[in-house]
């Protein structure tokens, strides 16, 4: 078993909007302005250069998901114990190492003091890859790995990474100098430090030292572990999150632009596995990691049920009126019992679940950086997403676009621009259930 303990991070640098994925914390931290997923995305450039193609609306689900060349319904036909899900991510992973497509995977690992706090590891055997298994919330400064994997003489590399740190990482890729990069991604929302988190924890148990897992699942429930083998499911509509302090979900996580995980390689979430793993081969490489679990995996069509423009619909009216400083339109509890039991069975289902997700997390996007960063709309938000959002009336208001001659490159905008680090704390009225 290899010591995975990191090498001491230099400082972050202070940004407004920063996600310390660890861009600020490498030799030259002015790399943030050309890298943040939080300034100025150029997605249909990135996309470009990573599949060869950007989105095609007009394809498939590409709208809702990005470039893909295949989505599967999926699982490991021996599940990985300890893994979030079935464990195909890390799975993933570990047979690159294990064929020597790769001398080292940056990943997150447990912190052995709190299992719920990510920390950034280099792993290089394949046999700790069953270290890093599972979920756990808040942010840590991954790509600060990257200049010491250099050092260390991996040239051949995998990432596994949320989308805000799979942005920055293919921003800058070129000119790190690595000559292989294989990138998984997960999707990722509603992230929020490993803190806030824990507060989260002790809403939901009397002993929330205990729970070991806990996940938002597709069937409107979240699922919780104990130690003691317990499993608790707790419907959507039940969960404490009026309880929660008014910033629980910091501005990044309500703004960010790419829920699934575009730019990876391969994007391994649940969204629109219907209760199973969903996967989505973005390009060749995607499809080489594929292959490399043979018949470990066990493959199947997405299905799709249920409509989703009114539960939709009903989000954004709820985020505006948050968002606005009016009280929440809370539902009475005999009307959630019910609702509860309707949701997992007449509500949209996998795909349609996944592209509800997506809708709600771009409306979103738009609501709270109009009330809180209105100056950032016009560069941080991708026409994308407002793509996304025009058929519930959402169109962008004068000046939240840039006007053609008002573009920049991210080169362009100074570094300073991004600070002062003020930014990822405050969020009044901030409210963003799963559902
Ligand atoms: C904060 C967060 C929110 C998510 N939200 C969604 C969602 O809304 N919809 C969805 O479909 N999927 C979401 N996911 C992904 C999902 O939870 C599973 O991780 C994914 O489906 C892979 O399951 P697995 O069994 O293959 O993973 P495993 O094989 O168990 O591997 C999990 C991997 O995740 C990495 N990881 C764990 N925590 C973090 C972290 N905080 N930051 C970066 N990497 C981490 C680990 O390094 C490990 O490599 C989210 C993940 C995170 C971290
Ligand atoms: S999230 Fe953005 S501002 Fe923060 S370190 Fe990464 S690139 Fe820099
Ligand atoms: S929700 Fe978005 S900004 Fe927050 S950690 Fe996940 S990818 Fe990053």
């Amino acid at each position: 078993m290899a010591d995975l303990t990191p090498p001491a991070f230099a400082a972050p640098a202070p940004r407004d909007l920063c996600t310390d994925c660890g861009v600020s914390r490498m030799a030259d931290a002015k790399r943030c302005g050309r890298a943040c997923q939080f300034i100025a995305p150029d997605y249909p450039a990135l996309e470009n250069a990573t599949h060869g193609r950007a989105r095609d609306p007009a394809k498939g689900d590409e709208a809702h998901f990005g470039p893909y060349r295949a989505m599967h319904r999926a699982r490991l036909r021996a599940p990985a114990p300890g893994a979030q899900w079935t464990g195909i991510t890390t799975r993933l992973a570990q047979r690159l190492l294990e064929t020597g497509a790769v001398d080292g995977v940056l990943c997150m690992a447990p912190d052995p003091a709190d299992r719920w706090r990510p920390v950034p590891v280099i792993v290089t055997d394949p046999a700790d890859m069953a270290r890093v298994r599972g979920m756990r919330m808040g942010y840590a400064p991954l790509l600060a790995l990257l200049e010491p994997a250099r050092d260390r003489g991996l040239k051949r590399l995998a990432l596994i990474g949320i989308p805000c740190q799979v942005y920055a990482l293919r921003a800058l890729e070129r000119e790190l100098g690595f000559d292989r990069l294989y990138v998984i991604g997960t999707p990722c929302s509603d992230n929020t430090t490993t803190e806030a988190f824990h507060e989260f924890l002790a809403l939901l148990s009397n002993r929330p030292e205990t729970i070991s897992y806990l996940e938002f699942r597709a069937d409107y429930h979240v699922e919780l572990r104990f130690d003691d083998g317990r499993r608790q499911e707790i419907p959507f509509l039940r969960l404490p999150i009026s309880q929660l302090k008014p910033d629980f979900f910091p501005l990044t996580c309500r703004t960010c632009v790419d829920y699934t995980n575009v730019l990876a390689d391969i994007t391994v979430g649940y969204m629109g596995g219907q209760g199973d793993q969903w996967l989505l081969v973005r390009n060749d490489r995607g499809a080489e990691m594929l292959a490399l679990l043979g018949d470990e995996v066990v493959l199947d069509t997405p299905g799709s049920a249920g409509k989703r423009a009114g539960a939709v619909k009903g989000f954004i009216d709820n985020v505006a009126r948050a968002a606005g400083g009016l009280p929440l339109r809370r539902m009475p509890d005999w009307l959630r019992g019910v609702m509860g039991w309707i949701m997992p069975r007449f509500g949209p289902r996998g795909l349609e679940f996944a592209r509800t997700r997506v809708e709600m997390k771009a409306a979103e996007t738009v609501l709270h950086l109009r009330r809180e960063r209105r100056a950032r709309m016009k560069t941080m938000i991708p026409s994308h997403i407002w793509a996304l959002v025009a058929p519930y009336g959402l169109t962008p208001q004068p000046g939240e676009t840039l006007a053609p001659q008002d573009a920049r490159t991210p080169d362009e905008i100074a570094p300073d621009e991004t600070a002062p680090a003020k930014g990822n704390r405050t969020a009044p009225g901030g409210v963003s259930p799963p559902m």
